[in-house]
């Protein structure tokens, strides 16, 4: 037989390699601006279309490339960042494994124009899937401006499988936001569509985290500071009563690498423990340093997973570090408040002043279970809950809905049939329904089978008929970060259906006119906020947009597992249910009804 073994083509084996590295639009976003922070540059701009699937330019003013260097930067394994195996050790480069570029290039149309200070003219490469199409001199600004168009047009599959433009607009503006955020003393710009969205000139960490997620954040923000033979900690965290209600503004930086860690993560929800309203999650901006042989950042391809010698002490000082700075700011929570609006108007002091002295319970402890949290209950969030007329509310929504239609309870297709007699329902642990049927036992779960009456209602309200929606007295301000923004935006037409109505003021700020009415007794912006983070989570997979609206929306005001329902609301929920066209299983695919059949109880107690 003969030899097997073929050694692939460059260009297939970069392809390959690619799929590492760039996975969507927002990992050569990330590759590219890297790279030109690597270069020492001033003001990166970043240029988007269409979610980075048309176009991604990013423009820098670093050190620029050689006309040699320029060619073999698309080279697999080409690097300027180390020379030896020892230097993996001590790296203060993003980039440094040399791939990146020549990924991009295996699997996009890639222009690349650079000059050095000290050249007189520049180079311009053009390279698709891998190969060079033309190298020319060109007159260029000093820097590198590197264009990625039509990201995998030679790989349908991967780019078929990409998801919505609000969805990748989202995963971009996060990896711009967790490298402008490592970087304050670099200017950033980003560009969407020909939208200016970021401008952020060199500054400080915490004017660098206003700029990115608005100027209330002023005041919002309390300082960390630890500084240990292991660790060295410094950045933000944010005051417990402006957590909010979707994850997000959660970024740890080790050595000044954005990475993700859930045990880290842990160590700071931890010491949050108890401060938090509930349902929400905190802010926090933080950069741990280690010494760069003590971790180990190689363990994966785009670098955001890394491992760490000590990690069991990291996790004690780290927590004990965020608790400190918690606890200073709740043993004077009205040295905060009240003294930070009036200071201003106190006129500078002349001659010497005593120190101002503070008094303080040494015995207070902010985490101690007992302590009553003062930002609970009466923080000016209202209570999220259902509203105890639900079950009005959407009665009156379709007025053409008599009890004789809530009858037809034998359509259900499933083998349920239940006794048309009335008041036969049990609630169990606030969480089931049972009820007797012809065959037996019915046992409804009644937060998904309210889930999914909803679900019906706002995605007919999509397709069909637009719902009543319920202006507000005063408009309310939503303060919401850039992808929500761009998700809420690009949707308005679909949210202004389901009887939302909202107005961008610039920044991310968002006005809000008016609520669907079944939201009525929620807190608008919170809900909006939830809203937003759903569209721009995956885990609804390749739900349509409409779907997506609509289960974000039937899981924010459904009834949930712990509310006690009456007779009445039991009857009601488990007829509309039945009108469902799939009152079976949850928009999230999960079961709603099991039953338990007549002859297997008899079964289990003939022994
Ligand atoms: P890495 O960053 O891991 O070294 P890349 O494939 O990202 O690998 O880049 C290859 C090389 O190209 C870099 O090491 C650097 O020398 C050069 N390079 C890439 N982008 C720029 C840029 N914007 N400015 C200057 N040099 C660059
Ligand atoms: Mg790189």
């Amino acid at each position: 037989m003969a030899d097997r073994i073929n050694i692939l083509p460059e260009s297939v084996a970069n392809q390959i390699a690619a799929g590492e590295v760039i996975q969507r639009p927002a990992s050569a976003v990330k590759e590219l601006i890297e790279n030109s922070v690597d270069a020492g540059s001033s003001f990166i701009r970043l240029i988007v279309k269409d979610a980075g699937k048309a176009l991604i330019q990013v423009i820098d003013d670093g050190m620029g490339m050689s006309e040699t260097d320029a060619r073999v930067s698309f080279e697999r394994h080409a690097t300027s960042k180390i020379n030896r195996a020892e230097d993996l050790f001590a790296l203060t480069t993003k980039g440094f494994r040399g791939e990146a570029l020549a990924s991009v290039a295996a699997v996009a149309q890639v222009e690349l124009k650079t000059r050095r200070e000290e050249d007189t003219v520049g180079t311009s490469i053009l390279i698709e899937g891998s190969e060079v199409k033309s190298q020319e001199p060109c007159a260029c600004p000093k820097g590198t401006s590197i264009s990625i168009k039509n990201l995998f047009f030679n790989i349908p599959a991967r780019r078929n499988f990409l998801k919505s433009n609000p969805v990748e607009t989202g995963h971009i503006i996060e990896e711009f936001q967790r490298v402008a955020m490592a970087h304050p003393e670099i200017g950033f710009s980003l560009h969407h569509n020909g939208d200016e969205i970021f401008h952020l000139e060199a500054t400080n960490l915490r004017q660098r985290i206003i700029g990115l997620f608005g100027n209330n954040y002023n005041e919002r923000l309390v300082p960390v500071e630890e500084d240990t033979d292991i660790v060295k900690i410094s950045g933000f965290i944010g005051k417990p009563q402006f957590a909010r209600k979707s994850r997000g503004e959660q970024f740890f930086f080790i050595n000044n690498r954005f990475i993700r860690n859930s045990y880290l993560h842990h160590a700071v929800q931890n010491a949050f423990h108890q401060l938090l309203p509930v349902d929400s999650y905190p802010s926090y901006f933080l950069f741990l340093e280690v010494p760069p042989s003590s971790i180990d950042i190689n363990i994966h391809p785009t670098k955001t997973e890394v491992k760490f010698e000590d990690d069991k002490h990291i996790y004690a000082i780290l927590k004990s570090a965020v608790r400190m700075s918690l606890g200073k700011y709740n043993i004077a929570p009205t040295i905060d408040f009240e003294q930070e609006s009036t200071i201003a108007f106190i006129p500078p002091p002349r001659g010497p002043v005593a120190e101002p002295t503070i008094t303080v319970n040494p015995d207070f402890n902010p985490f101690k279970p007992s302590h009553t949290n003062p930002y609970r209950g009466d923080s000016g969030y209202k209570q999220i809950s259902v509203p105890s007329n639900w079950d009005v509310l959407y009665r009156n929504l379709h007025p053409e809905e008599t009890a004789a239609d809530r009858t037809i309870l034998s359509q259900d297709p499933s083998e349920v049939e239940k006794e048309p007699g009335r008041g036969t329902f049990f609630q169990i642990h606030s969480r089931y329904i049972l009820s007797q049927i012809k065959s037996g036992l019915m046992v409804v779960h009644q937060q998904r089978a309210h889930e999914r009456i909803l679900f019906e209602k706002f995605l007919n309200n999509l397709m069909k008929q637009p719902a009543m929606s319920q202006k507000l007295l005063f408009p309310e301000m939503a303060e919401l970060n850039a992808a929500q923004v761009q998700a809420l935006v690009s949707l308005r037409k679909e949210l202004e259906n389901v009887g939302y109505e909202f107005e961008q003021l610039g920044g991310n700020s968002l006005a809000i006119y008016a609520v669907p009415v079944l939201l009525t007794d929620h807190q608008a912006s919170r809900e909006l906020e939830k809203l937003a983070q759903e569209l721009l989570e995956e885990t609804s997979g390749n739900m349509e947009r409409h779907e997506k609206i609509a289960l974000s929306l039937a899981r924010s005001v459904g009834i949930k597992s712990g509310k006690m329902l009456t007779q009445e609301e039991m009857s009601m929920l488990i007829d509309e249910l039945f009108a469902c066209s799939i009152p079976s299983v949850s928009p999230g695919g999960k079961p709603i009804i099991h039953t338990i059949k007549l002859e297997e109880l008899d079964r289990f107690f003939r022994s």
